[in-house]
């Protein structure tokens, strides 16, 4: 019989450890189970839980948001994207549109949808009109993206793709020489379509404790009891807490899309500037659907703005991990879901988003962690 939360956190009681142990998650789904369990709560005082870089909206880069708004803002075409990305904003001057929303509060055509096949749907409903799917995600959802193209779309659908892997800004923390973690949980989700070997670097070139877990309490416990217990012994080891989802090799058929119609480029990271290797591009076989290639680039100037972030928006180093979300100036008051300041307020898988819904609306004193 599996152990609930409450046996592992039992388990956890009983181990040995230092007086401080950071614990980061990667994941937006983590994040938000653990904050809406209550999860951080309930562990010992000495343990502390740090959301890390888990939200692909969070740290979309700014040029591909505003180039998707000059996109929608275009007579000639339909953007659609994820619902998550509409009010991301850009930092823009007050009197010009800075989110997804305001486009389309002002006229512009963008539609909101929740999976490929919806945008595939519409683009063969609407023959004669260009459709550019804007499509930001870490690796699960740039898979099915992927696995649209191959599968092939209709001639009047473009794709702005902003998709990221997780993995190299975990590997940049690593070798940051700030490292500012103990030990990591490593995401379930991208386990499922990556495999479980993509984490292995973080025990054998950086001898950090690592599991992998599911979105339960009970899978979340039970990674973290593994990490401590690496901790306590000095031996760790990559450890699969989601073994019924998470397979060796990960997900073979998703892999092969992400193959044949992806290659893996350097990539901006909202905030945070370029991680080698973390970003996905079309190849060039499907240029004929790069919107980067056939539409005009509106991006240079947000390029130039590159690493730049609201004003008082603290959001690169909450993605991070070198605050919490209640250290942001602003958390709260006046960044708020309904008047985002940055992107980690907007998404359901950022961290500001997910403590202020969770009921943490008051902003500590920024301390050193
Ligand atoms: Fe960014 Fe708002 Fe979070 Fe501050 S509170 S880090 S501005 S999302």
């Amino acid at each position: 019989m599996a152990l609930s939360a409450a046996d592992w956190l039992a388990r956890i009681r009983t181990l040995d450890l230092p007086e401080k142990v950071r614990i980061m998650n990667v994941c937006g789904g983590h994040e938000r189970s653990i904050t809406q369990a209550g999860l951080r709560g309930a562990l010992p005082p000495n343990i502390e839980l740090i959301p890390g870089p888990g939200c692909p909206v969070c740290v979309c880069p700014e040029e591909d948001v505003y180039q998707a708004i000059q996109l929608a803002t275009r007579e000639d075409l339909t953007l659609a994207t994820f619902g998550d990305m509409l009010r991301v904003p850009v930092n823009v001057r007050k009197n010009e549109i800075r989110s997804l929303e305001q486009a389309k509060a002002a006229g512009a055509d963008v539609v909101p949808v929740a999976s490929p096949q919806e945008v595939v749907a519409l683009a063969r409903a609407n023959p004669d009109r260009r459709l550019v799917f804007f499509a930001a995600g870490f690796e699960t959802t740039t898979a099915p993206v992927a696995a649209m193209m191959a599968q092939g779309v209709p001639d009047n659908l473009l794709l702005l793709l902003s998709g990221r892997l997780t993995w190299p800004a975990v590997s940049m923390l690593l070798n940051s020489g700030e490292i500012g973690f103990d030990a990591l949980i490593a995401p379930g989700h991208v386990g499922t379509v990556m495999g479980p070997e993509e984490w292995e670097f973080v025990v054998s070139e950086h001898g950090v404790p690592a599991a992998i877990a599911g979105f339960d309490s009970g899978s979340l416990m039970a990674s973290m009891y593994s990490v401590l217990r690496q901790l306590q012994d000095a031996k760790p080891f990559l450890d699969n807490c989601y073994p019924s989802v998470v397979q060796p090799g990960g997900n073979p058929m998703a892999r092969k899309f992400l193959d044949d119609v992806m290659e893996v480029m350097d990539a901006t990271w909202r905030g945070i500037g370029t991680i080698p290797g973390s970003g996905f591009t079309l190849r060039p076989d499907y240029a004929e659907h790069d919107a980067q290639k056939v539409l005009p680039d509106y991006g240079d100037e947000a390029r130039r703005r590159v690493g730049e972030m609201p004003a008082g928006c603290d959001c690169a180093r909450v993605v991070l991990g070198r605050i919490y979300p209640d250290q942001c100036r602003i958390f709260s008051a006046p960044c708020t879901p309904r008047n985002p300041v940055g992107p980690c307020m907007v998404s359901d898988e950022g961290a500001c988003r997910i403590w202020w819904s969770s009921g943490r609306r008051t902003r500590l004193e920024l301390a050193a962690k």
